[in-house]
């Protein structure tokens, strides 16, 4: 039979197996399996040249057991309701194996933002929030930036939703900018909490992380933050990074020997995480094949880019030196490589743990704007490393007890806090 791919009935068939394995009641599932509520948006916007256009928007809220609703705004021509709803779903889990008091939700708008002048962007931002206010808000569902939205239109939308309902209200949106309600910090939050949790695991399995080494794909905010605190916090070695070039369609992975410098190959990449590979190569870089980061002998794989990058053939590349994969992407490893790097002992930190530290810190954002006191970027950066330890100690305790994997451990503890919320408020 062939796989099914549809996302969402992946993220149903996935917690199909972890409510099995948990014993769940039929109501139970039957509450999970399913978003509570959703939006399907019609939204009419004036274009430059005095045309309207319509556009299709999703907004879906999969469960509030825990606190508001939680989740990006994808403007993505490949959006449809089942994408929406898989992510809505997965934002549940990474919300609660975070233990910050928000459900999951998860919205997306049906087109290529690069298509839209600024004005038209503005303006379909507004008309989003015109059709949803009534739905979303700090205490209903709060929506971020996601694939193809950025802190500018959450900016626009922040304002739309104050201007209809006359109250000044930053905590309808997080990943405003800095200045504009943002919080510091949340730059470097997704990065250095993957750092954090590979600080943890590298505890338990008692490695000296001053004596590692890494390898890293991508090169965009994830990665960059990833390889900057493994080298500044654990003392570790990055020997290469990797990038997709859009001019020669191809990706590349950058290595040296002796280690990356991460400041300098910031300084010659622009916004999309792209590498200048001439500048590198003068600078004494190694230019090799997209897909030879994962071969490295290193002792930590963090895949930081895209979905599926390990898969059943690319898994028997992973080095027999590498002890620890941190999940920096979402969705990098397909269940056939899982079941290998199992087989093979190696230590996974699942995505929705690895990378939370971007929602975590949203939700600091968040807290931050309804006391309408900002913290320092020590703070939030001291106060994520916390939420970050706790969450990692409570799947890797869950992993141990129940002598299960750290994937099955993190699905375990998050679905067993929604549970316990809605069986406190009387909904099961
Ligand atoms: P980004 O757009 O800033 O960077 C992506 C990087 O991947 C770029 O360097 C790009 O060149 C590179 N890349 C693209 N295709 C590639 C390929 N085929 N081979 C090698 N490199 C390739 O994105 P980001 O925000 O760093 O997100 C990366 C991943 O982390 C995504 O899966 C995202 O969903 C996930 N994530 C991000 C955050 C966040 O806060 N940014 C939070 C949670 C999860």
């Amino acid at each position: 039979m062939a796989e099914n791919t549809n996302a969402f009935a992946m993220a149903q068939q996935q917690f199909d197996q972890v409510a099995d394995l948990l014993g769940l009641d039929h109501q139970i599932r039957e509450m999970l399996r399913w978003p509570m509520r959703e939006f399907h948006l019609r939204i009419p916007v004036r274009m430059d040249d005095g045309s309207m256009r319509v556009f299709q928007g999703y907004r879906v809220q999969h469960n509030d057991a825990r606190g508001p609703a939680k989740g990006g705004l994808r403007f993505h021509p490949a959006e449809t309701a089942d994408t929406v709803r898989a992510l809505a779903m997965w934002m549940t889990w990474k919300c609660a194996v975070a233990d910050i008091p928000l459900g999951g939700g998860k919205g997306g708008i049906v087109l290529d933002p690069a298509t839209l002048s600024q004005d038209e962007k503005e303006r379909l931002c507004r008309a989003f929030i015109r059709s949803i206010w009534r739905n979303i808000g700090p205490r209903q569902d709060v929506p971020a930036p996601d694939v193809g939205s950025n802190p500018q239109m959450m900016g626009w939308m922040m304002d739309e939703y104050s201007l209809i309902t006359g109250q000044y209200t930053p905590g309808v949106i997080t990943g405003k900018p800095v200045g504009g309600g943002g919080s510091l910090g949340r730059t470097e939050a997704t990065g250095y909490g993957v750092i954090y949790t590979v600080r943890e695991a590298m505890k338990q399995l008692k490695m000296d992380s001053t004596k590692t080494l890494a390898a890293i794909q991508g090169f965009g905010n994830v990665a960059q933050y990833a390889a900057e605190g493994f080298i500044n916090q654990l003392g570790g070695k990055v020997i290469c990074v990797s990038y997709w070039d859009r001019e020669d369609r191809a990706a590349y992975t950058v290595s040296k020997a002796d280690g990356i410098d991460p400041d300098f190959l910031m300084s010659i990449t622009d916004q999309y995480g792209t590498i200048n590979k001439d500048q590198a190569i003068k600078a004494g870089y190694k230019i090799e094949d997209g897909d030879e980061w994962i071969a490295k002998e290193v002792d930590v794989l963090i895949p930081a880019a895209l979905e599926g990058q390990i898969n059943g053939e690319s898994v028997h590349r992973v080095h027999d030196r590498v002890k620890i994969l941190a999940e920096g992407a979402n969705g990098p490893t397909t269940p056939e490589a899982d079941a290998v790097l199992k087989e093979r002992g190696i230590f996974v930190i699942p995505d929705f743990l690895c990378n939370a530290g971007g929602v975590t810190t949203s939700y600091f954002e968040g807290v931050q704007n309804d006391m309408n006191f900002y913290w320092t970027k020590t703070e939030v950066l001291e106060k994520l490393d916390d939420k970050m330890t706790q969450a990692f100690d409570a799947v890797y305790e869950m992993s141990r007890s129940q002598d299960v994997f750290m994937r099955d451990a993190a699905y375990m503890v998050a679905i067993d806090k929604v549970v316990k919320a809605m069986e406190l408020r009387g909904w099961i």
